[in-house]
Parts: structure tokens; C-alpha cells; sequence
């Protein structure tokens, strides 16, 4: 990949986010001044010049902290206008369609992905109830049963398709982006590595750096907070997705139908996981969103449709389950799976992506930082 020589600032927005980030990370690895800031900056050193893969890869080690910005000499109105995060932000946002499979489905969802959502998801709550109409028409909806608004083997059919569709669209994704960062590397990938890429994935460990408790907020003090609501959203939707997994069990070896008791293992950790994932993605729109300088950035779209997908299919499901005894529970219902079922779809294509690209990336980085300073990772030229 050629790369510009240019190291004067250039307008962002009108530049291929390759050569952004490449101008960006040249004059970063000749500076060095954030060095032990995080993961991304201790990768540079390991290189003197950067191809493609190597900048798709610093791109997702980046999680946006804003430390390096605050700290930068070089930071607008400098005319090197260096900015990290947005100059890896619009790479990361060019890495979702660019290796999402197909590649026409991501490129569609960035043309408007709040619209894309809500209309993929309208459309499934419609359709599936279309699809219920000859089973349940006429019949009485009794209070709290699902299975007499929406058939059971319908139900079935949608969950089982949309999410088949999003393992599958993100596994070949995600393949395709280790196998781009990966190629160059002679290094074994070993368990040691992948054990502290889980390690720092589910503790957030890099959410913070060695200097501060946590990411910059818009008045450069540090906070925790984003880590809580990163927390919060990835503990609540995998108690969400324990929910439907016990209650999967309950169906089909134990022959017990839903609804189930509100004091059942599947309604308690489904409505521990609603609460905290309802929590963190409502943390996350005020931390975000009520900061001008997220809203520069080019993937706040993004982040804003995904934030808001998890925070809508959260709200839905826990009015639901209060209300499951009410004449409100059908259209409750088919919006609340219209919803879940949306989200499987546009998964591969939304920034829950970033979460693998970036276990990934870190799996490269644990290789890398194994090797001695003295002898980094050898990359083929
Ligand atoms: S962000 Fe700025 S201060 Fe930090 S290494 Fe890059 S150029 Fe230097
Ligand atoms: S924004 Fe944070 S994570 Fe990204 S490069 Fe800067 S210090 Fe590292």
C-alpha cells in the first residue's frame, strides 16, 4: 500500500482513513511521547514503516480513550493537527465494511445505519407476525402467552435464521481480518497469548492507562465511568444471552413453556441482565453523546445505533415482562423480537464487531510484546 510522505495536516475528512492513519502513527512513532500509554503505542515501535495490515491492526488496538490526544504537542490548531483517536476511529470505520462479508451489506449499513436498523427490525416484527396470523388467528391471547401471538415454530424459525445469518457473517469477517494481520507475522500464535487477550478483554484492562483511573472526560479528568458502562452493557447482554439459553433448556429437556415464574432462573437473569444492560448503554449515551467531540467523530453513527439497539431491545424486554399480563404483551412482544431479532442481522455489519477485531488485535499484541525488545516480531517484507 503506498503511503503519503505528506506530514502536514490534512483535512480528515477528505482523505483515504489509510493514509490519515499512516500520516498520523509516522510522526506518533518518530514523537514517542505517549509511549506506555497504551497497547497501540508500544506496537509502533516494533515497526519502522506501516502497510495496510499493520494499520488495520493498530486501529482496532485503539479504544478511544482520548488519552493521547489530550497529551499531544501536536494536536490541532498545530498544522501536523495530530489526533489519534479520530484518525484510527475513521480506519476502524473503514474496517467494518471493508472486511465485512458480504462486502455490500457493510457498505449499505454505513450509508445510514440508524435507518437500516429500525427498518430490518420493523420489518421482521411485521413479517413474523404475518407469519403467525393463520396459527393465532382467532384464538384467544391468553395473558402471558407468547406462543398464542407469535407460534412457537415461528418464533423458532426467525431466531434460529437471523442468528445463523450473524455467527456466520461475522465468523468469515473476523477470519478474514486476523488472516489480514496476521499474515506477515512468523511467529506461532500460542494459548498463552489468547489466554491474556481473554484476560484483558473481559476485564477491560486497557480501558485505563498506568498514568489515570480511566479515560479523559471533556474536561481532561480522568474517569471510570466508561469502563462501569462497558462493564455493565457486556455482563448484562451476556446474562441476557444466559436467560435465553436456560430458557432454551427449560423448552426442550425440561418440557416446560414459557412464561415461566417472575422469580425463575431464566426471567431473574434475564431481568439482571435487561437492568444492566439498560444501565450501561444509558451511561453510554450520556458520556458519548453529551460530549461535542464525540459527535466529530466519524463513527458516532455507528456507535449511537449500536447503543441504541442494545438499550431499545433491553427497555422492550423488560416493559414486557412487567406488562406480560396486560393487553399491551402481544405488540410488546412482536416489537421486542422484531428488535432482537433486527440486531442479529445487522451484527456483523454494527460496531459489535470491533469487540472481536479488537481480541483479535490483542492477540497479535501479546504475541509481539513477548518477543524481546531487542528482537520484535519479525514481519516478512
Ligand atoms: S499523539 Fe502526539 S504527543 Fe503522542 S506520540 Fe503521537 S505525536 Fe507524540
Ligand atoms: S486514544 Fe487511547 S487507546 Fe487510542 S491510541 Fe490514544 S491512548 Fe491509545
Amino acid at each position: 500500500m503506498p503511503v503519503t510522505e505528506n506530514l502536514l495536516a490534512i483535512n480528515v475528512s477528505s482523505v483515504n482513513p489509510l493514509e490519515e492513519a499512516n500520516r498520523t502513527l509516522t510522526v506518533c512513532n518518530a514523537c514517542r511521547y505517549c509511549e506506555g500509554y497504551c497497547p497501540v503505542f508500544k506496537a509502533i515501535t516494533y515497526r519502522r514503516s506501516f502497510d495496510q495490515p499493520d494499520l488495520d491492526y493498530l486501529a482496532n488496538l485503539c479504544h478511544q480513550c482520548g488519552v493521547c490526544y489530550q497529551a499531544c504537542q501536536y494536536a490541532p490548531p498545530h498544522e501536523f493537527g495530530i489526533d489519534v483517536p479520530k484518525a484510527l476511529n475513521l480506519l476502524r470505520t473503514d474496517n467494518y465494511a471493508r472486511f465485512a462479508w458480504p462486502q455490500q451489506a457493510g457498505k449499505l449499513f454505513q450509508h445510514n445505519p440508524i435507518w437500516f436498523s429500525l427498518i430490518t427490525g420493523l420489518c421482521l416484527a411485521l413479517l413474523m407476525y404475518l407469519s403467525s396470523l393463520p396459527t393465532s388467528l382467532g384464538k384467544p391471547v391468553e395473558s402471558g402467552n407468547f406462543y398464542a401471538v407469535i407460534n412457537h415454530s415461528v418464533m423458532v424459525i426467525f431466531a434460529g435464521l437471523t442468528f445463523t445469518y450473524s455467527i456466520v457473517a461475522i465468523t468469515l469477517a473476523t477470519r478474514r481480518y486476523w488472516k489480514t494481520i496476521n499474515e506477515k507475522s512468523t511467529v506461532q500464535t500460542n494459548w498463552t497469548s489468547i489466554g491474556k487477550a481473554i484476560r484483558a478483554s473481559l476485564a477491560l484492562t486497557h480501558l485505563s492507562n498506568q498514568n489515570s483511573v480511566g479515560c479523559p472526560s471533556e474536561n481532561d479528568q480522568p474517569s471510570a465511568w466508561k469502563r462501569y458502562c462497558h462493564q455493565l452493557t457486556l455482563w448484562g447482554f451476556l446474562l441476557c444471552f444466559m436467560s435465553t439459553c436456560i430458557a432454551t433448556a427449560y423448552h426442550y429437556f425440561l418440557g416446560i413453556q414459557a412464561p415461566y415464574p417472575y422469580f425463575s432462573p431464566p426471567v431473574i437473569t434475564g431481568t439482571l441482565g435487561g437492568l444492566m444492560l439498560l444501565a450501561g448503554t444509558s451511561g453510554f449515551i450520556f458520556l458519548k453523546f453529551g460530549q461535542p467531540r464525540a459527535k466529530q467523530m466519524d463513527q458516532w453513527q455507528l456507535d449511537l445505533t449500536l447503543t441504541a439497539s442494545l438499550w431499545l431491545i433491553a427497555l422492550t424486554g423488560l416493559v414486557l415482562m412487567v406488562l406480560r399480563e396486560t393487553n399491551a404483551m402481544p405488540a410488546l412482544l412482536v416489537i421486542h423480537l422484531g428488535f432482537v431479532f433486527g440486531f442479529f442481522i445487522t451484527m456483523p455489519y454494527s460496531k459489535m464487531v470491533h469487540g472481536l477485531f479488537r481480541f483479535f488485535s490483542l492477540v497479535l499484541y501479546y504475541i509481539e510484546s513477548a518477543s524481546s525488545p531487542a528482537n520484535p516480531i519479525k514481519r516478512q517484507t
